[in-house]
């Protein structure tokens, strides 16, 4: 239960008042999850007031601050429509008008379509102190265990790689029992990214070209079996979809020639 409210003016003093071992302080994004913890007593950071809300392209760089709200990605230009079609999948509009890019990278789970996408992209964090840069897929594993500071101010991905995203789920507007997503970088390089299980989506593959990403997807989902879906079911499914994501982004680089 929150038992303090603590709005910093900079990410210099939030950084100061989450390091303070003496007290329970942990940052306040939109506050849609923190806000339902009952178990202990904590105070909060508001992150509203110290600049981390910008989204910006530097070259080939997109950069968002982590206290950005989700609502802020749609109708984006430097935003990829696959970025933006993840997070309608993912958020109403009321969640998204609330939630931080911060909060929701931290508290999404597995089957998360916007989470999966980023991860595809090879998104990076930035966390304080320290300014530290963490690749998602070396984060994602550890969130919960270890994090690399006391706060994330940012997420850069580059917007030049190809992306697309397929995805399954029971009805329309069911969350996904599987979700994958490809990213190609102009030099061939190939990421693939699995969501719709687990407590976080994984990297299938991340290689010089596309070849084996239909197998890669299979093994990588090989044990994911949960109330939702068998692991059989996920796997073959899974190696149809890297399939049909790698078709769509050729199409795509044809249709620029
Ligand atoms: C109605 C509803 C539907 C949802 N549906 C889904 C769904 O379909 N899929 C899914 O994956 N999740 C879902 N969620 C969970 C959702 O991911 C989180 O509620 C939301 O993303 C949290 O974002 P926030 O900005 O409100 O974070 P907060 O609630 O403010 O914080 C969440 C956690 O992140 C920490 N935190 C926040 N910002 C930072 C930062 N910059 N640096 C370090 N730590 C930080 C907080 O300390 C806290 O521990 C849903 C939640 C709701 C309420």
């Amino acid at each position: 239960m929150i038992d303090e409210y603590i709005r910093p003016a900079s990410v210099e003093e939030a950084v100061l008042l989450l390091s303070d071992e003496k007290k329970v302080l942990k940052p306040l994004g939109g506050g849609t999850s923190i806000s339902r913890e009952r178990e202990k007593q904590f105070g909060v950071v508001d992150l509203q007031g110290i600049g981390l809300d910008k989204l910006e392209q530097f070259n080939h760089q997109i950069k968002a601050g982590a206290a950005i709200k989700l609502r802020a990605f749609l109708g984006h230009s430097a935003v990829h429509p696959e970025i933006q079609r993840g997070l309608l999948i993912d958020t109403t509009e009321n969640l998204r008008n609330a939630a931080s890019l911060g909060g929701w990278l931290i508290s999404s789970d597995g089957r998360s379509v916007f989470s999966t996408v980023l991860l595809a992209l090879d998104a990076a964090i930035i966390w304080e102190p320290g300014g530290k840069s963490i690749g998602m897929g070396d984060w994602l594993p550890l969130r919960r265990i270890k994090p690399p500071g006391v706060l994330m101010t940012e997420v850069s991905w580059q917007a030049q790689p190809y992306l697309a995203f397929e995805y399954v789920s029971r009805s329309p507007k069911d969350r996904p029992i599987l979700v994958v997503a490809a990213s190609q970088w102009r030099s061939g390089r190939t990421r693939i990214a699995l969501g719709g299980y687990g407590d976080a989506p994984i990297i299938a593959m991340d290689g010089p070209d596309d070849s084996g990403a239909d197998v890669a997807s299979r093994d990588a989902y090989y044990e994911a079996e949960d109330q939702w879906a068998s692991a059989l079911y996920r796997r073959e499914v899974a190696s149809k979809l890297a399939i049909r994501c790698l078709k769509r982004i050729k199409d795509t680089k044809e249709s620029e020639v």
